[in-house]
């Protein structure tokens, strides 16, 4: 978003005029943006096989995984319906990885059908895989190196006490499965947590999987998961991904060499593709001084943003009605009825009711995350693809809210 003469633009259109266009509240994704984001990525690491898997779960608009799609992205799923809206979205089933928790075995059999990748991240869907496939189909391995990151308890899985993956401590068991039933694994993979702030981390994880990954001897590629950060405030910072790529691009070539193929790399992005190119626009419609503070309550709540509430998520609030009001001090708060914040005590240009706020680094997690509480339907999603905006949802409808309700005689 620029400032060009007094009104903010994205790639070229006013996001006045685009609010006025689909009302308020609307989210909207630039993606050129996310084309940047994704060369970038690609480009730190050319030296090497890589392939990128779009994390579906951050912005699941056909539209959007249709535009990774083309640019030549994979996709991670995490259930079974990603995995179908990744099929119609154009996806190979080879260029979808399905990383599913807990889920059924029933549920990765069905993955098994549609072809994609399957990575089973625990010991006994391991076993029942086994009995059912033996070396039929290939299966990837999700390790848990127990490297502990990530910017919230709520969003880090590598720790000890996390559900998520096999514990690197229970590969004998891992590998006795694997002997036994003559399974085939082509893949392990690895997700720590999502906002690492440290390059240091990863490799550290790397080393481990690398490690580990000597133990099988029919692999095709190592997916190193994701958790790369993006800045949320003006002062945090990225993980350096140019030096990421130097780094890991040494160790991984090293390997490959001495376990005899060229493997490929696989990284599984979320945020660090989409995060910084979603705007969520709403309107201000009171302006409430109480005795200590002055709130801006807006015509949205935590049931379109949680992110604030959920992961006490920094995101930052820019009037886009007043770029050059004098700053003040507000409180920013939903229309929700509980405790509903979307940020406290921040600088804002002074704000009018009726101004129109954006929040930054909507385009991860937060269309995704919305729902209908307090009967509040959710926004549309708009597009802005080489200069034209495109509307990619519509705003719901009361009949949204009552569609399968079953209305019954009393
Ligand atoms: C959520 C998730 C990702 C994406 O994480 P980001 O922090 O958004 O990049 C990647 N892989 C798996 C398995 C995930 O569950």
């Amino acid at each position: 978003m620029k400032l060009v003469q007094n009104r903010y633009q994205i790639d070229g259109l006013d996001v006045i005029d685009i609010c006025e266009k689909y009302g308020s509240p609307v989210y909207v994704y630039d993606t050129s943006k996310m084309r940047y984001q994704f060369e970038k990525m690609r480009n730190a690491f050319s030296d090497v096989k890589m392939n990128i898997c779009f994390a579906c779960k951050a912005l699941g608009n056909i539209n959007i995984l249709k535009f990774f799609q083309k640019m030549g992205s994979g996709l991670d799923a995490v259930s079974i319906q990603e995995v179908q809206l990744g099929l119609k979205a154009g996806f190979k089933p080879k260029n979808i990885i399905f990383t599913p928790n807990c889920v059924s075995i029933e549920e990765i059999q069905e993955g098994v059908r549609h072809g994609v990748r399957i990575n089973i991240d625990n010991i006994s869907i391991l076993e029942q895989f086994g009995h059912l496939y033996g070396n039929t189909v290939p299966v990837g391995i999700r390790i848990n190196p127990h490297i502990m990151a990530g910017g919230n308890s709520k969003i880090s899985t590598g720790h000890i006490d996390s559900k998520f993956g096999i514990s690197i401590y229970q590969l004998p068991h891992v590998l006795r499965v694997i002997e036994t039933n003559r399974m085939k694994v082509e893949g392990l993979h690895m997700h720590t947590g999502s906002d690492i702030l440290d390059v240091e981390v990863f490799l550290r994880g790397t080393e481990i999987m690398l490690e580990t990954a000597k133990s099988f001897h029919e692999l095709e590629y190592i997916d190193f998961g994701s958790g790369f950060k993006v800045p949320y405030k003006s002062d945090d910072y990225y993980t350096d991904i140019d030096l990421l790529g130097k780094d890991l691009t040494k160790l991984f070539k090293k390997f490959c060499k001495s376990y005899g193929r060229d493997l490929t790399l696989i990284f599984e992005p979320g945020k660090f593709l989409v995060s910084e190119a979603g705007f969520f626009f709403a309107r201000v419609n009171v302006i409430k001084q109480t005795l200590a503070t002055v709130f801006a309550g807006m015509d949205t709540g935590l049931n379109h943003l949680i992110r604030p509430m959920f992961y006490d998520a920094y995101h930052q609030i820019i009037n886009v009605s007043n770029p050059k009001g004098k700053q003040r001090i507000y409180t920013v708060v939903g229309y929700i009825c509980e405790t509903d914040t979307f940020g406290w005590n921040r600088k804002i240009n002074e704000i009018r009711e009726g101004d129109y706020l954006v929040f930054l680094n909507a385009g991860a997690y937060c269309f995704t995350m919305a729902s209908n509480y307090n009967g509040r339907l959710r926004p549309p999603e708009v597009m802005i693809h080489e200069g034209k905006d495109y509307l990619i949802r519509q705003r719901e409808t009361l009949d949204d809210l009552l569609r399968n309700q079953v209305e019954v005689e009393l």
